[in-house]
């Protein structure tokens, strides 16, 4: 009998292509040292890879899996290695490759309870989670998200629809309100600025505080800013805290700032994308003290739970303050004719359909445990401190921050020590181009003070020391050529 189209192989075929592809990732995981961080490609080149029409005709699987190991995985950026630094990238862990590849295999939607039963009970399990390991408490509510740019959209949307709950925001939006005003450091990340735009508050509205030279929030800058704006008619609305800037790794004093926000009676959030995870740890309690104060968190798994992207988290004081922000009434989604306990999580969140997020960070805590974490999360600012020492120790770089967390900053001096600022300044620029060319390291820089500077991350579960080492020795010969060129040039 001949049966209609099916987009299924036979289960056999099926079955050798799971073979193959986990043959793929097995030598991938096999060749990560000595293997190059970035491949050097050219968007030319690799737009031409792919450039063809639709295709009408389908491929043999097995060759296209061949094709992908080619093209994609081996050529990938090798954020999963040990020679990355760049921006905060986490390894992810091998227990989430298994977990995505089981939780795509049966498609859950994690909008309706019963489309996902389990799936939607785990994500409420991990969202506990996550208040619990960094000591949010018991009753947080949360939703998993795509990282921390989403994270703090959504806190941030539960922060103005709560706030001006009573005055109808939902409704009305924001036409007719004087302006709100929301206060972070100067060194808050750029996400934030593009939450405040899509929030319509505008960033007239959005004060950026003046930094100490430790890159911390000038609490009597803040507080002088909301005493001027209610003078000036305006609506102080929400301190934003960092717990873990993405510059520096500098964490705010979260208790003093929830202090002002109790003072003034505004929404305390707190952007932990970076750092938040890291109060888990022991020895940084005392620096994340107030943390618990905050009415809203964004959290990052895919940074220091070490998942592949992409999972975020927002975390609120109750579940009830999500389903206040965004339930809205559907007929197709029988909202009115629930007989039990079932959390439909559409109804705490603006998606609908979602996948599902919580398997992968659920079976990582479970096939790890949260000691192993945080030894993790531990060793890695125990490298990044090993890197300041290093980088303190030599004749030929300069430390820019005192790393509390797993950010460095230094800057490359050169061999000549006379060498005027302006010119290491053109040094510093030039060498992350350079770098990025060898391509044997990841590593990208960042401004502070108005200085270019390197900046290291280790965020990453497969760092060792060596490979610090290896680190600091690159950059000084990349270093050397670049000084180099930058004589030639004159
Ligand atoms: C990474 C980061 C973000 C943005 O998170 P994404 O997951 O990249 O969207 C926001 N804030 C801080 C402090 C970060 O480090």
């Amino acid at each position: 009998m001949n049966k209609d189209k099916s987009l299924d192989y036979s289960l056999n075929e099926f079955a050798s292509l799971l073979q193959k592809s986990s043959d793929i990732v097995i030598d991938r995981y096999a060749h990560l040292v000595g293997a190059k961080a970035y491949a050097g490609l050219t968007p030319k080149e690799v737009e031409s890879w792919f450039n063809e029409p639709v295709p009408e005709q389908g491929m043999e699987p097995a060759k296209l899996l061949d094709l992908v190991k080619e093209k994609v995985v081996d050529t990938a950026t090798l954020n999963i290695g040990p020679n990355m630094y760049a921006y905060v990238m986490a390894g992810g862990t091998q227990v989430s490759i298994l977990a995505e590849l089981l939780a795509s295999s049966i498609n859950q939607n994690v909008g309706k309870w019963h489309l996902a039963p389990v799936m939607s009970e785990l994500e409420k399990r991990v969202v506990q989670w996550g208040g619990q390991f960094i000591g949010y408490g018991d009753a947080a509510g949360g939703v998993l998200v795509s990282g921390g740019s989403a994270a703090n959209l959504t806190g941030l949307t539960v922060a103005r629809n709560v706030f001006l709950e009573s005055e109808n925001v939902r409704k009305s939006g924001l036409f007719g309100f004087k302006p709100l005003i929301i206060y972070a450091s100067d060194e808050v990340h750029g996400c934030i600025d593009k939450s405040v735009e899509l929030l319509g508050i505008g960033s007239d509205n959005f004060r950026k505080i003046p930094t100490h030279s430790d890159f911390i929030i000038d609490l009597e800058a803040l507080e002088h800013q909301i005493l001027l704006d209610i003078e000036n008619g305006k609506r102080p609305f929400c301190i934003i805290g960092n717990a873990g800037t993405v510059n520096t790794g500098a964490i705010d004093p979260l208790d003093r700032l929830a202090d002002l926000a109790d003072k003034y009676n505004l929404w305390y959030h707190i952007d932990g994308a970076y750092g938040g995870l890291a109060a888990a740890v022991d020895d940084l309690r005392k620096k994340y003290k107030g943390i618990e104060r905050a009415d809203s968190i964004a959290i990052d798994f895919h940074k220091w739970l070490y998942q592949p992207f992409e999972a975020g988290c927002t975390l609120v004081k109750n579940w009830d303050q999500l389903n206040r922000t965004f339930y809205k009434r559907a007929a197709y989604l029988d909202t009115d004719t629930k007989t039990d306990q079932r959390f439909d999580f559409n109804e705490h969140h603006f998606q609908l359909s979602r996948n599902a997020k919580a398997l992968k960070i659920w079976m990582s805590f479970k096939a790890y445990g949260a000691e192993v974490i945080r030894a993790c999360i531990e060793k890695d600012i125990r490298l990044t401190k090993y890197l300041a020492d290093q980088i303190t120790q030599s004749q030929d770089f300069e430390l820019c921050n005192i790393p509390d967390l797993s950010v460095a900053c230094f800057r490359y001096l050169g061999t000549d020590p006379n060498m005027p600022q302006a010119t290491i300044d053109q040094l510093n620029k030039l060498i992350i181009p350079e770098l990025e060319a060898d391509g044997r390291v990841f590593i990208t820089g960042t401004s502070l003070q108005n200085r270019p500077v390197i900046r290291a991350c280790l965020i990453n579960h497969r760092l060792q020391q060596e490979n610090i080492d290896f680190l600091l020795k690159v950059i000084r010969e990349v270093g050397v050529k670049a000084e180099g060129k930058l004589k030639v040039a004159g």
